[in-house]
């Protein structure tokens, strides 16, 4: 409990911040929420972490949005100057007035430039319900797949190179799994940071006696657990997987049963990987042929191997073609399918999983059905009972482009409605990205605060926060988790379903979802029936009786399925595909102007574009100042101390902060956490995409570093 405040009532929920889905319980005074406590979930078993434990209180910041409110005429849209006063911007407005703005302008555009003209970001953020009407208003509200959100920024090259291998997006284990793992390979992630829950068990299993190996460019605090660690060069993770591939063949460890019973591919792979033995890529990611061999020979031979990666996997022009590596890696050696071994993409934002099954991505529909597979089209326009675009649209940083389109462009981008989400710190190259949103001719943002995306709109709609209303989340495992409101939202903001109903009603769609939490269900329901191969036996009720099922799930019967792949993928011919990849470059390689490489992510107590935890009073003093991460000898060579302030500069722009050491990060590397909207990382950052996923390559790029 927050100082000697005691609780009048409790409220079992799910934690707001990350994909582990911690259970939570709030304690509740009145109005406010003074302190949390872990329910024994299945995902968390009573722990949490300090974001979980101490985050909470955000929803009480001054700052919360508690009007509408409408831009001054003629107010440039531009990033505010520190200290700026809303009200110089924006003047407070009815909800009647806001909306028939807000739904409009939209509509205007509509009628003007037709339905490719408008695009619509949803939030991972919010609940399953909330992504699934979002995208639904977008598809049959504005007339076209142009709605995305941030899995395009986390894991979108993981799912195109899931579903093309294995046919599913999601994880085949649950991080707990690890409990059974002899080896745990964790690639391009920082749990102890990112999924700090889903750290504690895989230290558990070390301490049990299962070999940890870390790969990563930046060696972090699990490396501590680590049997081995792999410190490879930043941009050359499939010279590094073709190397271990290459060694498993050589070495005679391909589980021979496995690829003839449910492989395909295996010969083109094999002849593929000739060319990358150990002793050929260990000058190229750093790491000696021996020890490469050593960990090839490990895995394959560990009777239960299971890998787990983040976004040093995914956020590169090669994600996909990693993911592909890791899942040849898992199919050769028959480590997938078993309590122990299998694929897991650790996900990000706690409903992230959730959003992108409910359809809030531009190729697919609910339930991963493509828009432009004619059958699947067909079905949503018989359920929807509307026509439907049979297009794919554009992706997060596309739309972006899309907006700064010539005017004679008939995809150019004119209006946004963005729930949720903040692009404007969080999408790569912001100058760019924040030009292109502040050049929309109308801009609609519902969000909590105003964020730097909503210093840019035309109209904001005060939205509530997760801990003020009903909704379910899908966690990293796979696991559809009831949360509940414990407090009202604050002032004049409302619940995020209901603010979607009445923008639907403005676009002329005649919804009608109860405005009380029996809506909640119905659209939860309607979600279920578009989701039936998935979660058809997860009902409403059975959620509310147990809280937290996993799907698949297609019977009240089933208990759910935690592991998938036990006989069969949901491939075409129900085999694992293995696709080869080569070696593509970073897209911007350091030269003599720019020497260094920038990789960005995350901090512990910091949640991602930081306008939650930056505003939590304990999380913000815990790590108050922005701060860039380099070795002691990095910063020695270039005449850096710790403590002392840098600039940092690429193509794109530059920041000034604060020098922390960190001899973890590799020479020729700082690391920067993107949270901080007083040097926002991503003003440095590459928008090259990924061509498969989408995805920018966030973790590398060329910079210079400099005494400030
Ligand atoms: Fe919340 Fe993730 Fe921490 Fe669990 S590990 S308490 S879900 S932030």
């Amino acid at each position: 409990l927050v100082g000697s405040q005691a609780m009048d009532r409790s409220v079992d929920s799910v934690c707001p911040f990350c994909g582990v889905g911690c259970l939570v319980t709030w304690q509740v005074r009145g109005e406010k929420i003074v302190g949390v406590q872990g329910r024994d979930g299945p995902a968390n078993e009573g722990r949490l972490c300090v974001k979980g434990r101490f985050g909470f209180d955000y929803i009480h910041h001054p700052d919360r949005l508690t009007a509408p409110l409408v831009r001054k005429p003629g107010v440039p849209k531009r990033m505010p100057e520190p200290g700026a006063d809303w009200r110089d911007t924006f003047r407070e407005a009815s909800w009647d007035e806001a909306l028939a703005l807000a739904a409009g302008g939209l509509l205007q555009l509509r009628s003007a430039h037709g339905p490719k003209a408008l695009a619509g970001f949803g939030s991972a953020k919010g609940s399953n319900e909330e992504a699934y009407l979002f995208q639904k208003l977008v598809r049959i509200g504005f007339g076209s797949n142009n709605v995305d959100h941030c899995t395009r920024l986390c894991h979108a090259s993981s799912v195109a190179a899931l579903l093309e291998g294995v046919g599913s997006g999601a994880v085949s284990n649950p991080v707990r799994d690890v409990e059974f793992s002899d080896l745990i390979f964790v690639i391009g992630s920082n749990p102890t940071s990112n999924h700090p829950v889903a750290a504690t068990w895989m230290k558990n299993a070390a301490q049990r006696g299962a070999k940890i190996v870390l790969a990563d460019p930046r060696i972090t605090d699990l490396g501590a657990h680590a049997w081995r660690t792999l410190q490879f060069r930043a941009d050359s993770d499939v010279a590094l997987l073709n190397a271990l591939l290459h060694a498993v063949i050589d070495e005679g460890l391909v589980n021979e049963a496995f690829v003839r019973e449910r492989v395909e591919g295996f010969d083109e792979l094999r002849a593929h990987l000739a060319a990358f033995s150990p002793e050929a890529m260990a000058p190229i990611c750093g790491i000696a042929a021996p020890l490469l061999r050593e960990v090839a020979r490990a895995f394959a031979s560990a009777k239960n191997a299971m890998i787990l990666w983040g976004m040093g996997v995914s956020q590169h022009v090669h994600g996909t073609d990693n993911v592909r590596c890791l899942i040849a890696l898992a199919a050769i050696t028959g480590q997938i399918g078993r309590p122990g071994t299998g694929l897991h993409p650790l996900r990000g934002q706690n409903n992230v999983q959730g959003a992108s099954d409910a359809g809030l991505i531009p190729m697919m529909l609910p339930n991963y059905q493509r828009v432009d597979d004619p059958g699947a089209l067909a079905w949503f326009e018989n359920f929807w009972g509307q026509p439907l675009d049979g297009e794919p649209g554009y992706t997060v940083v596309e739309i972006l482009h899309k907006a700064l389109a010539p005017d004679a462009d008939p995809h150019k981008i004119r209006g946004m409605y963005i729930m949720g989400e903040n692009p404007a710190m969080s999408d790569p190259d912001l100058n760019h990205a924040r030009h292109a949103l502040g050049s929309l001719s109308h801009l609609v943002v519902q969000d909590i605060f105003l964020t730097e995306t909503a210093w840019l709109a035309d109209v904001v709609l005060p939205a509530s926060s997760w801990m003020e209303k009903t909704g379910t989340a899908s966690n990293t495992d796979r696991m559809v988790q009831l949360g509940r409101p414990a407090v009202a939202p604050p002032g004049d903001a409302r619940a995020d379903l209901w603010i979607l109903q009445q923008m639907a009603a403005g676009m002329g769609l005649d919804w009608h979802y109860p405005g009380d939490e029996s809506g909640v269900a119905a659209v939860y329901e309607e979600m279920r029936l578009a989701m039936h191969g998935a979660i058809a036996g997860i009902t409403w009720d059975r959620l509310l009786c147990e809280g937290s099922v996993t799907y698949p799930c297609l019977s009240l019967e089933d208990p759910g399925q935690p592991i998938v792949f036990r006989e069969r993928f949901p491939t075409a011919s129900g085999r694992v595909r293995l696709v080869p990849a080569g070696l593509v470059p970073g897209d911007e390689q350091p030269d003599a102007d720019y020497p260094l490489v920038l990789i960005t992510g995350r901090q512990l107590e910091h949640w991602h574009t930081g306008s939650m935890t930056r505003r939590s009073e304990v999380l913000d003093a815990i790590e108050p100042v922005a701060t860039a991460s380099m070795n002691a000898a990095e910063m020695a060579r270039l005449g850096l101390v710790a403590g002392g302030r840098a600039r940092i500069a690429s193509r794109r722009g530059s920041v000034e902060l604060m020098l922390r050491r960190d001899d973890g990060t590799p020479d020729g590397t700082v690391f920067l956490p993107f949270a901080y909207r007083e040097a926002a990382a991503n003003l440095l950052t590459n928008s090259a995409l990924d061509p498969f996923g989408k995805i920018p390559e966030f973790k590398y790029c060329a910079v210079r570093v400099a005494k400030a």
